[in-house]
């Protein structure tokens, strides 16, 4: 009875589902909100799954050559010597900066449907 809505859409999360929700409604020209519960856009694809684990091989297999099926890469090239393993410390660096890149390019993604971001009310 005459209700009115500030949104035509409303998705819950941030994830690839609520993004792609999001891209096809602004399309349309609708209003979209996005409700998030985490601190950054992007889901699971963005912050623990899919981005995480394959940069974490490329990671592995970039640092040591393997890649290129080399034995390994020189440390003046950027790798580490053949008798050295990647630390944990130098893999993680680089899902942490390729993780960053990918949430900006999400938040990005967001900003161009006009949609506004939420965060979910925590219990
Ligand atoms: C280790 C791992 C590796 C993977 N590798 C691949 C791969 O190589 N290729 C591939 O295609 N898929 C992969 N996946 C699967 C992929 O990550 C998921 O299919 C995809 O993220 C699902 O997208 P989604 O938007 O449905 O959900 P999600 O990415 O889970 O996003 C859901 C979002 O909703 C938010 N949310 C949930 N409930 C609420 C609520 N009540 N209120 C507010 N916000 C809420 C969450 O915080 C989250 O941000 C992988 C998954 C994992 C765990």
């Amino acid at each position: 009875m005459g209700a009115s809505h500030d949104f035509d859409l409303i998705c819950i999360g941030s994830g690839p589902a609520g993004q792609r929700a999001a891209v096809q409604a602004a399309k349309l020209r609708k209003r979209v909100a996005i409700v998030e519960r985490g601190l950054d856009v992007g889901g699971v694809c963005v912050h623990t799954g899919t981005i995480p684990s394959k940069t974490f091989r490329e990671a592995v297999l970039s640092v040591t050559g393997h890649r290129n099926g080399a034995a390994y890469i020189s440390s003046q090239e950027g790798g580490i010597g053949s008798d050295e393993r990647p630390t944990a410390e130098r893999l993680l660096s680089r899902v942490d900066a390729i993780v960053k890149t990918e949430a900006a390019c999400s938040r990005t993604s967001f900003a161009a449907t006009m949609s506004k971001l939420l965060p979910a009310r925590r219990p």
